[in-house]
């Protein structure tokens, strides 16, 4: 899996990163709010470790910037305080757990086990501003109205909010959608438009962009390119 972990405490970052590395992990880092919402943003991650005292922007402020922005990757925010007050505020900025310092490598480990596999590794229901898809039954809907798309459509949708915020190349989309293989050289391109047709045109806020020359990402506002 890859991990980012933002936490302004070099030491605990440094025993994080190498404990989760030494578990076959890839791990990212970051030392301060601002540095680890723009990686979180612009990279792939199964999962973030987010302290909650950062400089810079706080581990709620990212957060809730990440979720607004339509990620919907799987966070366990880390706490020194075990105040209620803290947790329900975690929580409620849309951490999926928390973890009280200072905390035993081993539990961490467990944590992010426990939330990766509630998430399925892979979450069940996908959640890009409001646009859901519910990868169980492939039903999608967008500000709580059903929307009806050919599976091919369906497919890039579903990579495309699994990376989300991030980009996702042109070739990667072709290979996952045809192999080696693409009936033409402008399927991508005309299934992109009938997907925009369904999922942005009759609403208000657009929410698939196209990053020339690269691919396509899907999330709110044009961060991430
Ligand atoms: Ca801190």
């Amino acid at each position: 899996m890859r991990l980012l972990v933002i936490e302004d405490n070099r030491e605990i970052l440094a025993n994080v990163a190498d404990y989760l590395t030494g578990q076959g992990h890839l791990v990212d880092c970051a030392e301060n709010g601002p540095g680890g919402l723009h990686l979180a943003l612009t990279e792939a991650y199964d999962l973030i470790v987010l302290d909650i005292g950062l400089p810079g922007m706080d581990g709620y402020a990212v957060c809730t910037r990440l979720r607004d922005a339509g990620c919907s990757i799987p966070i366990i925010m880390l706490t020194a305080r075990d105040a209620l007050d803290d947790r329900l505020h975690g929580l409620k900025s849309g951490a999926d757990d928390y973890l009280v310092k200072p905390f035993a490598l081993a539990e961490l480990a467990a944590r992010i086990e426990a939330v990766l596999r509630r998430s399925g590794g892979h979450a069940r229901q996908l959640r890009v501003g409001d646009l859901v898809l519910d990868a169980d039954s492939l039903r999608v809907e967008r500000a709580g109205q059903s929307l009806k798309l050919n599976p091919t459509c369906l497919k890039i949708l579903e990579l495309l909010m699994r990376k989300s915020p991030a980009t996702v190349r042109r070739e990667a989309l072709e290979e996952a959608l045809w192999g080696d293989s693409p009936p033409s050289s402008d399927s991508l391109r005309s299934h992109m438009h009938l997907l925009r047709q369904i999922v942005d045109k009759p609403f208000p806020e657009p929410l698939l962009h196209t990053m020339h020359g690269i691919g396509y990402r899907l999330g709110k506002g044009d961060h991430g390119a």
